[in-house]
């Protein structure tokens, strides 16, 4: 995938970011903090010395607020600034923040100085604002401070200028030292753990809802499944930062999966134990790798994408439960047990309408004609990076996009459907009269345009309401099926099949000039008129006939109202003239 969806799972795996926005946010919270942290220990020295009657210097005490304050202006200043480098800005904050904190120490008296819980605060606020590695760091320096201004102490190497008069007993005993020091590390670090595990939580959280809300948005800009199929996919690769991700489609006749590449085409079939069949009949993630192979499919599918991890992932409309059920079962005869899992992966519908199904392949026709089996194909993820090794996290988070886009593919299938069934003839399957018009209006701008012929032929059934009559109307319907479909077989796939109205048929020869749609026209006429139908014998031929009336462009008409009406024209001529025979306009 792209540079894009690399940034992303950086920012993922690390746990946390150095996104621009939030990091100006964060800084311009601390600098408010360090104000408030400033103003309450410039108040509370004074309060001290008046209300407890301590006499200790101040000016130490000036000298470290003064320092702390000249350094927040400067950031408070760099943090607006546009251009500025916010990165090596909250380091070098946090850093500076700890040299105050050891001088405030140092002052204070030592390794006892109460000052030293603030270094535990700060991990926090670094925790909190920086990646995990910096957290760290910065508990490495909240030992390495105190331990140096205690040691050099110790050793006589720092002079004593604190703000207490007496030098504190800590340094007159070393296993004081020891516990204490053993306490304070544990402490630093341990909150240095907590609060980079909850930022890290709370920022993949973050990231996951971010990442659902721009789907979700993006959905809505389409309900064609196609699109749907290629918004979710591209949410998905960039979530899982995988470097490709292919679309495999569920072919619910054909009963397979297929798995297109370049060259390549694999029919992956849903009754074969494999990772894929798996993922599509449980609605639920699958990870295959080059160890943990179960089958050929799975190997052949890496060799293809040339990987050597995948994450599968079923994408299905949204349903209120699944049709299937993952049960166990220790019956090795049956068809579905697989001996990996110990248990019967496939169709468990053991029960259908309440017949019991033992066969698998009837299980799997119900699962698939059901309406509650929702699959319509799935999705293999690239995520063989090793360095960044997919986790829970992101699998179910994965899974929980797909939910979320479970009714937008609803939507999508259904809006497909309603298309197809606006479009065509219910009774024949053939194009229906306003997709025939749609087609016929573009194909005469196209010759035009173009400067190319078309025909048309206009179709009747001869004597049709005498057949219907006598052999009632439902046959009347079986012969019609009958009829689209000999009339199908016998043009060519380029050429514009319709039920014009109730018994006639319009056909639309694209490039065909008049003398060639004659020729074409009178042999269907003889096709049909030769073809043996149900219960023809009781018509008043003896067989069941049409009359065909033709037209053509540019011949008979510049316009598609032109031409249609010299059909039309040529059809009521053929009536007239006896039927069973074509008419040119
Ligand atoms: P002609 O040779 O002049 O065309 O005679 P005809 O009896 O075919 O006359 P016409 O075309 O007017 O008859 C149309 C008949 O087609 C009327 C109706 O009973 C029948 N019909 C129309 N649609 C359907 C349909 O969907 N199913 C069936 N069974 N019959 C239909
Ligand atoms: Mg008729
Ligand atoms: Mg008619």
């Amino acid at each position: 995938m792209t540079e894009e969806n690399k940034d992303n799972r950086s920012t993922l795996s690390e746990g946390y970011s150095f996104d621009k926005e939030e990091l100006r946010e964060s800084m311009g919270w601390l600098i408010k903090l360090r104000w408030i942290g400033i103003l309450s220990v410039l108040v509370g020295t004074h309060v001290i010395r008046e209300v407890a009657f301590m006499s200790f210097s101040l000016i130490p005490v000036y000298i470290i607020l003064g320092f702390a304050a000249s350094y927040n202006m400067y950031f408070r200043w760099e943090v607006k600034f546009p251009g500025s480098n916010l990165k090596k800005l909250a380091l070098l904050q946090i850093f500076l923040d700890q040299i105050t904190l050891a001088l405030a120490v140092y002052f204070s008296g030592g390794c006892d100085s109460p000052f030293i819980y603030f270094f535990i605060f700060h991990i926090v606020i670094s925790g909190i604002i920086l990646p995990w590695k910096f957290t760290f760091a910065f508990g490495g320096l909240a030992i390495f401070f105190p331990a140096s201004v205690m040691g050099l102490k110790y050793l006589g190497l720092l002079p004593h200028y604190g703000i207490f008069k007496n030098e504190p007993m800590i340094f007159t005993d070393l296993t004081v030292m020891g516990s204490y020091g053993i306490v304070f590390i544990s402490t630093v670090f341990l909150t240095a753990y907590f609060v980079t595990y909850l930022s890290r939580k709370l920022y993949n959280k973050h990231e996951e809802i971010r990442r659902l809300y721009t789907l979700s948005e993006r959905l809505r800009s389409s309900i064609r499944l196609k699109e749907v199929i290629e918004i979710i996919e591209k949410e998905l690769c960039g979530f899982a930062s995988a470097c490709s991700c292919i679309y495999m489609p569920l072919d619910k006749e054909k009963r397979v999966l297929i798995f297109k590449n370049n060259s390549e085409e694999i029919n992956i079939p849903l009754l074969d134990s494999n990772a894929f069949s798996a993922a599509i009949m449980k609605g639920s993630a699958m990870t295959i790798d080059h160890r943990t192979l179960t089958s050929g499919y799975e190997a052949s599918v890496l060799n293809a994408l040339g990987i050597k991890r995948a994450l599968v992932l079923p994408i299905m409309a949204a349903s209120l439960r699944p049709c299937y059920e993952y049960f166990s079962c220790t019956d090795a005869e049956c068809a579905a047990y697989g001996k990996e899992a110990g248990k019967c992966w496939q169709i468990a519908s053991t029960h259908c309408k309440g017949r019991v199904m033992r066969n698998i392949i009837e299980k799997l026709d119900a699962c698939l004609a059901c309406e509650l089996f929702t699959p319509v194909g799935l999705y293999v993820l690239d995520i063989s990076k090793e360095h960044m090794p997919l986790e829970e996290f992101d699998i179910n988070a994965c899974m929980r996009l797909l939910d979320a886009s479970g009714l937008a593919v609803s939507n999508a299938l259904l809006y497909e459907k309603t298309m197809e069934l606006s479009k065509t003839d219910g009774l024949t399957g053939l194009k229906n009269h306003r997709e025939f018009k749609d087609a016929f209006n573009a194909e005469i701008l196209r010759a035009k345009r173009y400067q190319r012929p078309c025909s048309l032929l206009m179709m009747d059934i001869d004597y049709f309401k005498h057949y219907n009559d006598t052999n009632g109307h439902p046959q009347g319907d079986v012969l019609l099926k009958k009829l689209a479909e000999l009339i199908r077989e016998n043009l060519k796939d380029t050429d514009v099949v319709a039920r014009y109205g109730g018994e006639e048929f319009a056909v639309l020869l694209l490039e065909t000039p008049k003398d060639q749609a004659e020729s074409i026209a009178e042999r269907m006429r003889n096709m049909i008129e030769w073809c043996r139908f149900p219960k023809e014998e009781t018509q008043p031929d003896g067989k069941l006939t049409v009359s065909i009336g033709l037209s053509s462009f540019p011949d008979d008409g510049d316009s598609a109202e032109g031409i249609l009406r010299a059909a039309d024209e040529a059809l009521y001529e053929a009536k007239r003239a006896g039927r069973n025979r074509v008419i040119s306009a």
